[in-house]
């Protein structure tokens, strides 16, 4: 028989060498062998298969080929320095939260990451409901440093409701990662928007008989008002990995107009004389407390980096 012609899909998730494929035309998932001569697949990656014939084992098809990827969430690893987790992702959804403590140092942090991967960043504050008139005003103000930059913020409380169909709005077109310190309300925050999903991923698990690695694996999540979730507790934790000294300035996206201008080339943006950095602090066209919190990084980063020579 002639063999059936291949087709486009998205990986929707993979455990060792299969992986589940979504047909964009059905909306279908048919679960596929990898051909071997597909050396690195993951969640989100936009793919070749061919139904049928080839698949061995009740498999319903083949992953032949995966397309070139938009962008890729990466991980440290032991041996190979760092391994891809999930691909094509182009908003990081950086939760923040009122409780424990509205930290702008680790949305700093996150936003650092996402310039070094070129990735969008929405910003999210949740558990608004805590805050009286008088917090929420303050909040608010103080979150006037990420609006004038130009980066999109939504205050939002996973409990009470508020703000949540502002979120919708804009996860709507975008493939969206969820990320943020523990404690923040991302589970809260996902459950609400995907109630059916602890259904859907216990099925998974009970049919393969790979619960183990489905469980952990990243998985793609339709929203029911538009737009698409990548999930993992890896995927997760992104972005408090390793961070080159190089990323940090250019990470403060306003900085980079004064970047490369001061007196010396070597400038530390201290108390350096000629310091363009410092100048525009002073001029008004960076905020103090971003100025503040760049030098918190590159501090934290000197310890951390004299600590593991200490240890060795
Ligand atoms: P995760 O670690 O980021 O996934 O955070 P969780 O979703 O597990 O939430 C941590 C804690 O914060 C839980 O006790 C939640 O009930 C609580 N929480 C989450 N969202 C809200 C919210 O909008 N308002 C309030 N007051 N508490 C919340």
């Amino acid at each position: 028989a002639a063999l059936e012609s291949a087709r486009e899909g998205r990986v929707i998730t993979r455990f060792g060498q299969h992986a589940d494929i979504e047909d964009p035309d059905t909306g279908k998932i048919h679960r596929c062998n990898i051909r071997r001569t597909v050396h690195s697949l993951v969640t989100g990656d936009r793919v070749v298969w061919r139904p049928g014939k080839e698949a061995l084992d009740g498999f319903a098809g083949v992953v032949e080929a995966v397309h070139e990827r938009d962008s890729v969430l990466t991980r440290p690893d032991y041996y190979d320095g760092v391994k891809p987790v999930a691909a094509n992702i182009d908003q990081v959804v950086i939760v923040a939260a009122i409780l424990p403590e509205l930290s702008t140092n680790i949305i700093d942090r996150y936003l650092i990451a996402c310039e070094a991967l070129d990735i969008a960043p929405l910003i999210v504050i949740n558990k608004v409901d805590l805050l009286d008139e008088e917090g929420h005003e303050m909040v608010d103000d103080l979150l006037d440093i990420y609006r004038d930059i130009g980066y999109p913020l939504v205050m939002v409380s996973a409990d009470s409701g508020e703000g949540m169909s502002a979120l919708m709005t804009h996860l709507d077109q975008h493939v969206s990662v969820f990320v943020g310190q523990s404690g923040v309300g991302k589970s809260s925050l996902v459950n609400t928007l995907l109630p059916d999903v602890h259904a859907h991923t216990h099925q998974v698990s009970e049919n393969s008989g790979l619960g183990q690695h489905t469980t952990t694996a990243a998985r793609l999540y339709h929203f029911d008002q538009g737009g698409d979730l990548i999930d993992s507790p890896g995927v997760r934790e992104f972005g408090l990995w390793h961070l080159e000294p190089e990323q940090i300035a250019h990470g403060f996206v306003e900085f980079r107009d004064y970047l490369g201008g001061c007196k010396f080339r070597d400038c530390k943006h201290g108390d350096d004389p000629g310091c363009l950095l410092r100048q525009a602090v002073e001029d008004g066209h960076i905020s103090v407390e971003r100025f503040d919190s760049y030098h918190r990084i590159i501090e934290s980063m000197k310890e951390a980096k004299d600590n593991r020579q200490f240890s060795r």
